[in-house]
């Protein structure tokens, strides 16, 4: 039988209409306040290669954009080298949702070729990588 949300009237017909996929639930899986908000999300990574290691560093950076490109959800990502200073790097990317770093963790993590990218990236660093991440405001 159809259901109708208690909060938006949507009418809710398969299981995937309902909040959580239970058909049981008075509200529609848009309405679902348990779910994490769906907000866009940015993230950075800051890279400075030791110094005259840059062009090592850009060339791992180029496979690392090359992976996580493939993953679900990326909207943008670049990367970009400084101005100012050769052997530094920046990586930016943008998600469509609020999971979509975390899925790039994961990846990276899962990956054999990424995580040894990732390992190779390391050695040509002078100081760890700084990461940031923000939700898009506007
Ligand atoms: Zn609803």
């Amino acid at each position: 039988m159809e259901k109708n949300c208690v909060v938006c009237g949507m009418p809710m017909v398969e299981p995937a209409d309902f909040a959580g996929g239970n058909p049981e639930s008075r509200v529609c899986a848009h309405c679902d306040t348990s779910k994490p908000p769906e907000i866009r999300v940015t993230t950075y990574g800051l890279f400075r290669a030791k110094p005259g290691q840059g062009a090592q560093l850009a060339a791992l950076l180029h496979e690392h954009v090359e992976f996580v490109k493939k993953l679900n959800g990326l909207q943008e990502t670049f990367a970009g080298q400084s101005l100012d200073n050769p052997d530094h790097f920046l990586v930016f990317t943008k998600w469509e949702d609020f999971s979509g770093h975390d899925r790039m963790a994961h990846a990276v993590l899962n990956d054999a070729d990424a995580r040894r990218t990732f390992q190779e990236m390391m050695d040509v660093l002078e100081t760890e990588p700084a990461f940031g991440r923000f939700a898009i405001l506007e």
